[in-house]
């Protein structure tokens, strides 16, 4: 990240500011959160003047890339390490998601398939067996499945287990595989029928934001200056980053937890996801058929600690140096949650996943929990895939925070900085609504949240959705 000086220069002996275009709101990153914040503004409020400022040529090429995430649309019901409360808010997130995604009828943004959490051994069976008790009524879509017809539903997670063996497996009918960079674009163009007003701007990044009393200029790498009321910050780790720079959030940091895949042929249909490790903080492997195509079942994500802000752009590692994570009070939140959280040799672990020979043959022993026929062979490391996730450390109690961390702007400043580890994919949309809410009280008089249109096309149990975005 490059920090430009002033943004002001001398027009005629008077210092000005250089505006090339003034907005109600600019958002910076067009990935799945900025995709979403922009086509939330366009279809449900009446400000019309609104950019997205995105430093790659294309949308969606970080995080939101399907070549970096595990392409699940979470809703709480197979992931064992959310509580019933959690899992009910992650819920309604994902329907918003789905009605969307569902509305769009466009088979390259997503599949659906099955998603289930695999239990083996007894304590796992009865973990489940209390998990569906306890879910049952909320997640309509769940089953309780015993060894037959999981030989049936997912053949290769019985071919060659020991029949002595304990299995069963929570199945949801309601698993969705979706692209999400294909979901940003599709935000983007949506945005542009709503509003033909809205401008994108691609291959340019946003160096530095200053307030100038009523407004924010927000500078890019191609020179020019904007003007904006509001800035919504949807820019991965970068929007912890420019937050820091704007005084806020001083006391988080960011744990990179970089995430790599290996491919295998055609062996699950669905998504297989295993009991998550008690007390671990980040998800156990998974199986599942890419969305990009369905003769690939990848496994993954691993787990390995990073120190950049962006997964192989190598000179993110300066700006990862500029947070407080690296200092010593950082370093030191750092090593406590190692050591309390046992992840020393699990982060050692991971690191080897990504070595060549060795790391296939350590990756097969876990996926042969999920595969007992995987062979060495089948195994390929994806070079160049997978993302990093900013995992929020919070510096003061020392905690690892789980979850999307937001940071709204006070006493007058109207910054809206969300920073988004897995899920943030799945609930783009729900804090896209919360976070364009506040855009519109920041906003103020004149502007508002339209929340009929709302009700009518999201309201309810979410399932109708925006059957069609209107033409302009
Ligand atoms: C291994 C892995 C697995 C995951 N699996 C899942 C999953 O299965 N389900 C799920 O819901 N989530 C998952 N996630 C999380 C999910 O991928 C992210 O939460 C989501 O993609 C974040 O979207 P985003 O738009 O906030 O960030 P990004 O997609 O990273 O987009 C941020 C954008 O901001 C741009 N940007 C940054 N700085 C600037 C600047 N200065 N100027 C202009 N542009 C800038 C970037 O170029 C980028 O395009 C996973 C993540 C990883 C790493």
């Amino acid at each position: 990240m490059r920090i430009v000086g002033s943004l002001t220069f001398r027009r005629g002996g008077v210092m000005r500011t250089a505006h090339d275009k003034t907005f109600d709101v600019v958002i910076v990153g067009a990935g799945v959160t900025g995709g979403a914040d922009a086509f939330i503004l366009s279809r449900f409020t009446n400000a019309r003047k609104i950019a997205v400022i995105e430093k790659n040529a294309r949308a969606g090429q970080v995080n939101s890339n399907p070549l970096n995430n595990s392409q699940t649309s979470h809703d709480g019901g197979t992931e064992t390490n959310y509580s019933l409360g959690h899992a009910r808010k992650v819920q309604y997130a994902a329907k918003l998601l789905r009605s969307y995604i569902e509305a769009r009828g466009d088979p390259e943004l997503f599949r659906k398939t099955n998603r289930m959490v695999l239990g083996v051994g007894p304590d796992e069976r009865k973990l489940l067996k209390e998990r569906f008790s306890d879910f049952r009524a909320d997640y309509p879509d769940l089953r309780f499945v015993e060894r037959d017809e999981l030989a049936r539903i997912e053949p290769k997670i019985i071919e060659g287990r020991d029949p002595s063996e304990d299995v069963c497996a929570l199945v949801s009918s309601e698993g969705y595989a979706v692209n999400y960079q294909r979901l940003a674009e599709s935000f983007l163009a949506d945005a542009k029928i709503d509003n033909p007003a809205r401008e994108v701007f691609l291959g340019t990044e946003v160096t530095k934001i200053k307030r100038d009393s009523d407004w924010y200029e927000v500078a890019l790498s191609s020179g020019e200056v904007l003007r904006a009321r509001v800035v919504m910050f949807a820019a991965g780790a970068y929007s912890l980053f420019f937050a820091q720079q704007l005084g806020y959030g001083k006391g988080l940091g960011i744990l990179s937890v970089a995430g790599s895949f290996y491919s295998a042929g055609q062996l699950l249909k669905g998504k297989v996801y295993r009991v998550q490790i008690e007390g671990m903080p980040f998800a156990a492997i998974h199986g599942d058929p890419d969305v990009l195509g369905d003769h690939e079942t990848r496994f993954g994500p691993t787990t390995k600690p990073l120190p950049l802000m962006e997964r192989h752009q190598y000179k993110t590692f300066f700006d990862y140096l500029k947070l407080p994570t690296t200092s010593i009070r950082g370093l030191m939140a750092i090593a406590r949650i190692i050591r309390r959280k046992h992840l020393f040799w699990y982060g050692v672990r991971n690191v080897i996943y990504d070595f060549p020979v060795i790391g296939p043959w350590a990756f097969m022993q876990e996926v042969k929990k999920i595969i007992p026929t995987i062979r060495y062979r089948d195994l390929k490391l994806r070079r160049g895939a997978g993302g990093v996730r900013p995992q929020i450390v919070n510096l003061t109690t020392g905690e690892l925070e789980m979850g999307e961390s937001t940071i709204y702007g006070e006493n007058g400043d109207r910054l809206i900085f969300n920073t988004t580890p897995s899920p943030g994919a799945s609930v783009c949309l729900a804090n896209a609504v919360r976070d364009v809410r506040k855009c519109i009280e920041y906003l103020g008089s004149g502007y508002r949240f339209n929340e009929d249109l709302f009700e009518s096309e999201f309201g309810g149990d979410a399932k109708r959705g925006t059957e069609r975005t209107p033409k302009a």
